[in-house]
């Protein structure tokens, strides 16, 4: 564990993050623009509407480019940490999660290094550590935490793991991604899990949340396309909760939902349902956001390269979105 414990601190030196000196989670906004202005502005006094009309969605202001420190639940015990990286360009917006788990550390160094990247168009916001006091003694959690993967949408009075759930989906709902991947291990890869089941056995699967067009669905699918045909058979992703068939993709069904989880509040498109209180669900919560979660398999593959993989399937994706 020493090895581990030293790249730990390494990454952490080289992260960047330390330099994090905003106290709160901060994205600005340029004023919204005066509503009503055109050709018929003024109204005359007979259209004055007696209702304020709805507010239509503006265009995201595209913030200067730079890194601003991106902080969850700031001030308290459970602070998390993190980045948003301005191209100061238009383009899409990714937000990515590493360490929901403490003991999937392939998913945070990978998202360390996410953390430094350099991007062209868009905005990227990066969590590397969620659940930062469980990765520093790699255990999955903490018991006065609680299983973050388990709490969506989370509470904002409820236990840790409830409020960091829902600091998530606070930071989701101001950032505006896209995609959002939650960087994860399991442990044997789902190819090799025999009759076994369970969440311990879906290693090397890109799971695609509730709710994803089949645009989506395609765009992802060309992605796993991609990184696995850089990669070893054995490394090969499966991907997880397409309702029809990729080419040149092996899907399998998602994950039975967890017992007792909430009913899904909207249908789902693309035979994932938002059953559960994984990150799968996120799509509900956090508008326009289709979340991807990354299972990686530890048996027999090394940290190093699971971390490899991880950051290879964020690269292709930004690269495939016109952000590197
Ligand atoms: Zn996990």
């Amino acid at each position: 564990m020493s090895s581990l414990s030293r790249r730990r601190f390494l990454a952490l030196g080289g992260s960047g993050l330390a330099a994090v000196g905003v106290s709160a989670y901060s994205l600005t906004h340029a004023a919204e623009p005066v509503s009503g202005a055109g050709a018929n502005w003024p109204p005359t006094p007979t259209a004055v509407p007696t209702q304020p009309p709805a507010p239509t969605p503006t265009p995201r202001p595209i913030e200067p480019r730079g890194r601003v420190a991106a902080t969850l639940l700031p001030g308290s015990d459970y602070q998390v940490d993190g980045v948003a990286i301005h191209s100061g360009q238009p383009g899409p917006r990714l937000m990515v999660l590493g360490g929901v788990h403490g003991n999937e550390p392939g998913g945070w160094f990978a998202a360390e290094a996410i953390a430094n990247w350099e991007i062209k168009t868009g905005s990227l916001l990066v969590f590397p550590r969620v659940n930062w006091r469980a990765a520093a003694i790699v255990e999955r959690t903490l018991p006065e935490i609680g299983d973050i993967n388990r709490a969506y949408p989370g509470d904002p009075n409820g236990v840790p793991a409830q409020r960091i759930a829902n600091a998530i989906i606070d930071a989701g709902r101001e950032f505006r991604p896209e995609l959002l991947f939650d960087l994860h291990e399991s442990w044997v890869f789902y190819q090799e899990r025999g009759a076994n089941n369970g969440t311990a056995f879906i290693g090397q699967t890109v799971a695609i949340g509730g709710g994803a067009t089949e645009g989506t669905v395609d765009r992802i699918a060309n992605v796993v396309r991609m990184v696995n045909g850089a990669i070893s058979t054995r490394e090969e992703f499966l991907m997880r909760g397409a309702a029809t068939p990729r080419p040149g993709i092996q899907i399998v069904p998602p994950n039975n939902p967890a017992p007792g989880a909430p009913r899904p509040q909207t249908p789902p498109s693309n035979g994932v349902t938002f059953n559960g209180t994984s990150s799968l669900s996120l799509g509900q919560w956090i508008p326009g956001c289709v979340p991807i979660l990354v299972e990686m398999g530890q048996r027999d593959q090394a940290e190093r390269r699971r971390s490899d993989l991880h950051q290879m399937l964020v690269r292709t994706t930004l690269e495939q979105s016109g952000m590197m």
